[in-house]
C-alpha cells in the first residue's frame, strides 16, 4: 500500500505552483482550491508556465490527484434563469482552464432547488450537466454528497443516483463523499461504516467514489446542519477517522480536509491521519 493521498482546502491566492509548496509544507500529498473566486466573479486567466510548474511538482513529490472545488454560489437548480445561466457557463470555464492540469477532479454541489421540488431540481441539474460536459474532457466532475440543508439536493445516495441516471453523460461522474454531510444528513459513518459503504456500493457502486472530505461535524446525526468541526472535536470522533483512513475501500482515495484550521492546524491534522494510518491509535 502506497502513502495515503492527504490534503487540505488551500487558497489559489499566491497562484498554481505556490498551492503545490503550501502542501508540501504541511506534509499533504493532494489538495483542494476553488477555480475562482468563492463569491463568484470573473476567473483569472491560468498562466501556463505556472500550472506547468504545478503539474512537475505534483508528479515528481508522488500526489495523488487534486480536488478543485466550484464556488458555493454556483446554483445548476435555481429558480432563477440567470443564476442557472451563470452556473452552466461559469462550470464550463472551469472546466477549460483546467484542461491545463489534466488528471484530476472538479466537485460541485448538485444545487438547492428553492421551493421547485427535488424532481424539478434534479431534472435541471441533469440539462446543465448535459451542456456542461465534454466528451474526452480531461478532468471528472464529481457530485458532493450533501447535508440536506433547506433545498438542498444530493442528501441521499438516492438523489444523487438519481441525477447520475437522468444524465446523458450520467457515466462520466463520480461522487466525493463529505463525511460532515452524510452525517448530518442521517448516515452512520462513526458506528456503522461498512454498512454505510455497502449501501452506497448498492445504490451508486463504489467504483463511482473518486475522493473524500473529511470533517467532523459540529451537529448530532441527521441534524440537515453542515458545520464542519475538526477532527475528534466534533459528533463523529477521532477513531471515525482512524477506521475510514484503515479502510481498503477508502485508503485508495485522495482525502481533503475542510476542517476549521490554519495551515498548522492541518499539518497537525494531516499528521494524525497518517499515524492513525499506520496503526496508531487516536
Ligand atoms: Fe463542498
Ligand atoms: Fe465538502
Ligand atoms: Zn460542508
Amino acid at each position: 500500500m502506497h502513502e495515503l493521498a492527504i490534503g487540505c482546502h488551500l487558497s489559489a491566492a499566491k497562484g498554481y505552483a505556490a498551492m503545490g509548496q503550501t502542501a508540501s509544507s504541511i506534509g499533504a500529498t493532494t489538495f483542494a482550491f476553488f477555480t475562482r473566486n468563492p463569491r463568484g466573479g470573473n476567473a483569472k486567466a491560468i498562466d501556463p508556465v505556472d500550472a506547468a510548474r504545478l503539474a512537475e511538482h505534483l508528479r515528481t513529490q508522488g500526489f495523488g490527484p487534486l480536488v478543485a472545488h466550484a464556488p458555493y454560489t454556483y446554483n445548476l437548480c435555481s429558480a432563477k434563469q440567470d443564476v442557472v445561466s451563470f452556473a452552466r457557463r461559469a462550470m464550463r470555464e472551469d472546466l477549460e482552464r483546467l484542461e491545463c492540469l489534466p488528471g484530476n477532479y472538479y466537485n460541485f454541489h448538485p444545487g438547492s432547488h428553492v421551493q421547485q421540488g427535488s424532481e424539478r431540481g434534479i431534472a435541471l441539474i441533469c440539462e446543465g450537466l448535459d451542456q456542461i460536459l465534454e466528451r474526452g474532457q480531461a478532468t471528472v466532475v464529481l457530485l458532493e454528497t450533501m447535508a440536506g440543508k433547506g433545498s438542498e439536493v444530493g442528501r441521499s445516495f438516492e438523489e444523487l443516483a438519481r441525477i447520475i441516471e437522468g444524465c446523458d453523460k450520467g457515466d462520466m461522474l463520480g461522487i466525493c463523499l463529505d463525511t460532515c454531510h452524510v452525517w448530518d444528513a442521517g448516515y452512520d459513518v462513526r458506528d456503522d461504516l461498512e454498512n454505510v459503504l455497502d449501501t452506497f456500493d448498492h445504490v451508486l457502486g463504489l467504483e463511482r467514489l473518486k475522493a473524500l472530505h473529511l470533517n467532523d461535524s459540529k451537529n448530532p446525526r441527521g441534524s440537515h446542519k453542515d458545520r464542519h468541526e475538526c477532527l475528534g472535536k466534533g459528533s463523529i470522533g477521532a477513531s471515525a477517522f482512524a477506521s475510514i483512513v484503515r479502510n481498503r475501500r477508502l485508503r485508495e482515495l485522495p482525502m481533503i480536509l475542510e476542517t476549521p484550521n490554519d495551515l498548522k492546524g492541518y499539518a497537525h491534522e494531516i499528521r494524525a491521519l497518517r499515524s492513525w494510518a499506520q496503526g496508531e491509535e487516536p
